[in-house]
């Protein structure tokens, strides 16, 4: 299956920016499907100057209402129509920031859904957890909270630890937590759960892409601060 490199810019970029960003990515790489996640007002400009390149783009959050008064949130309706495809939720930052808990999670994956957008859900273990060797009760929990009944998108395994820290988990240590999550997908979603792409985030960088990418069980990469600069994220893509 085609892996899947995927950029979150998290609270990065400029309209400024945007164009020279577009066409260093139009430039493009074969076999590979690209995905960059830009804020929410970069969205529509970023679909704009990416023109007929087949590069999606998507959201890093969206709302569990479909409307309403929520005051500053944005909802996954006016995203879809915007043009966006997938939504990133439960990323790290956002359980920790703003509290998000694993149910908050599940709705708004229902809410992203229903609207049409590919729901990207993030699970990875804080360094506390890791060294309690806490990582794998941790990251099936997030799952077993995190998916609705009858989830169709994407996983994101980002070891908290290793996000924006240059460390990397080991190859090893990859593989056996991307099998611990097949399973788990598995048990809660059978078939649906055998071939979800499973992306790897956390540090992934040109020098290494290549290594993790061959990993069995890595279906891609959600990458931060590497996917600011489109000459680094094009080299993680070509790693893939
Ligand atoms: P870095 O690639 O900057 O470590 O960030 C990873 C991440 O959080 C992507 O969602």
């Amino acid at each position: 299956m085609r892996q899947m490199i995927a950029g979150n810019w998290k609270m990065n970029g400029t309209l400024a920016g945007l164009s020279a960003y577009a066409s260093a990515l139009r430039q493009g790489v074969e076999g590979v499907d690209l995905l960059v996640c830009p804020p929410f007002p970069l969205i529509r400009p970023l679909i704009e100057a990416l023109g007929d390149a087949s590069i999606w783009v998507g959201a890093q959050d969206c709302d569990a209402k479909r409307s309403g008064p929520h005051t500053g949130d944005v909802s996954a309706d006016l995203l879809a129509e915007l043009g966006a495809r997938h939504v990133i939720l439960g990323h790290s930052e956002r359980r920790a920031d703003h509290g998000e808990s694993s149910t908050l999670v599940r709705d708004k994956a229902r809410a992203a859904s229903a609207a049409g957008l590919v729901p990207v859900i993030c699970v990875g273990e804080t360094e506390a957890e890791r060294d309690a060797h806490e990582t794998e009760t941790v990251v099936r929990a997030q799952l077993a909270g995190s998916l609705p009944d009858g989830f169709s998108g994407l996983i994101a395994y980002e070891p908290v630890w290793a996000i924006g820290s240059g460390k990397t988990p080991s190859e090893d240590e990859v593989e056996a937590m991307h099998r611990a999550i097949r399973a788990s997908l598995k048990k809660q979603l059978g078939e649906a759960g055998e071939a979800m792409p499973i992306l790897y985030g956390g540090s992934v960088k040109p020098a290494n892409a290549e290594t993790l990418m061959r990993i069995p069980e890595v279906g891609g990469a959600l990458v931060g601060g590497a996917s600011l600069k489109a000459e680094d994220f094009l080299a993680i893509a070509s790693a893939a």
